[in-house]
């Protein structure tokens, strides 16, 4: 059990800014995703916090102690990378033995802690296969019991089921959240998959252009995004474009109220935000095509200005293609210049109506 504190952490290579002065707190058992697109500095703060990179600037403590330039080997943390790496001349006992040899531990004690690793990965039976005999799943499974084994204190994942097909990704990043909070292990867990993130986080970081864009719990991400980036990575979202003159929208679907400064806005709406209105004669939108998932319809909605809308329904609704339909919207963010400008949210929800700074 441990807690890991990031400290104004930044990384260059030459005039590339990797990692721009993030700070984060992971509290004691807890797991956190590091979220964001590719080549935006995750795998090499994973890699400051582990040793593999030294920071340009700032510091990492491990409970309280500074570990900022101690080596890897030395560091309470294991690391797996999203290529496994696994030892294809041995054994996979002697892959995840392979660690605690170098530590000198007794035989007997090594035999022991490799065959509970393996049963906590589901693989008991799997001591004397060869790597190469295994699936890409269970590839990934030795790999994390090759780090498990060695009691890390602090657990840190690199997209380690990406090469996976989806069915398997989610079987195993449950199994990974199980064994997380059986071991009560503190873990960083880097993905570029959003449902991934949601599914498995205690808390979600955010990540853009190396910097952190918002951290906070799954919901919190997910319902009161603070920027517009954040508002279109998680989740299916509207994006609408439109001007405000006088405190209203300008927008011919969209005439609302939006008390914030005259100019541009993108106002942001879920499609479970959104519903639809059947219009005589001209709609303010046409239906395009509808989707039934089962549970839910979802209906795209094409305007006028050429926005298409995502529009989720329930299944027994019916909507033609060609239909004129009105859409309404029963709760918003407005952004400008990539942040929060205003929000009106139903009723229900945890506030309603604010304005932000700077509107
Ligand atoms: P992510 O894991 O989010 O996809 P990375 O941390 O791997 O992103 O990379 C962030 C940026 O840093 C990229 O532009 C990448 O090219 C650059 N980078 C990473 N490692 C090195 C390195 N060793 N030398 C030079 N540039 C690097
Ligand atoms: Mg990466």
């Amino acid at each position: 059990m441990a807690r890991l504190t990031i400290k104004g952490v930044s990384k260059s290579f030459g005039a590339s800014h990797a990692v721009r002065d993030v700070s984060l707190d992971v509290e004691d058992g807890e797991l956190v995703c590091l979220l964001g697109p590719s080549g935006l500095g995750k795998s090499t703060l994973l890699r400051m916090i582990g040793g593999f990179e030294a920071p340009t600037a700032g510091s990492i403590l491990i409970d309280a102690k500074d570990v900022t330039s101690m080596p890897p080997e030395k560091r309470p943390t294991g690391m797996v990378f999203q290529s496994h790496a696994l030892w294809t001349h041995m054994d996979v006992f002697n892959n995840i033995a392979f660690g605690l040899k170098l530590r000198r531990l007794p035989g007997a004690e090594i035999r022991e802690r490799a065959e509970q690793a393996l049963a906590l990965v589901g693989l008991a039976d799997y001591g004397k296969r060869m790597t190469t005999q295994l699936s890409g799943g269970q590839q990934q499974r030795v790999a994390l019991a090759r780090s498990l084994v060695l009691e890390p204190k602090i657990l840190l994942l690199d997209e380690p089921f990406a090469s996976l097909d989806q069915h398997l990704r989610e079987r195993l990043r449950e199994e990974v959240r199980d064994i997380q909070q059986r071991l009560g292990i503190t873990t960083l867990f880097v993905t570029h998959g959003q449902d991934e993130a949601l599914a498995l986080a205690d808390r979600i970081v955010v990540m853009r252009d190396g910097r952190t864009e918002q951290i906070g719990p799954p919901d919190r991400i997910y319902r009161e995004p603070e920027t517009e980036f954040v508002a279109g990575f998680i989740g299916s979202m509207n994006f609408i474009r439109t001007t405000v003159k006088g405190g209203l929208s300008q927008h011919a679907a969209f005439a609302l109220p939006v008390p914030v400064a005259d100019g541009e806005v993108v106002l942001a709406v879920r499609p479970e935000a959104l519903s639809l209105a059947v219009t005589k004669g001209t709609g303010t939108g046409i239906v395009h095509r509808s989707i039934d998932f089962g549970t839910h319809k979802v209906v795209d909605v094409d305007l006028a200005d050429g926005t298409r809308l995502k529009v989720m329904t329930s299944s027994d609704s019916d909507w033609t293609t060609g239909a004129p339909v009105e859409p309404v919207a029963a709760a918003f963010r407005a952004f400008r210049e990539n942040r929060l400008v205003y929000e009106f949210a139903p009723v229900s929800a945890r506030q309603n109506d604010r304005v932000f700074g700077h509107a």
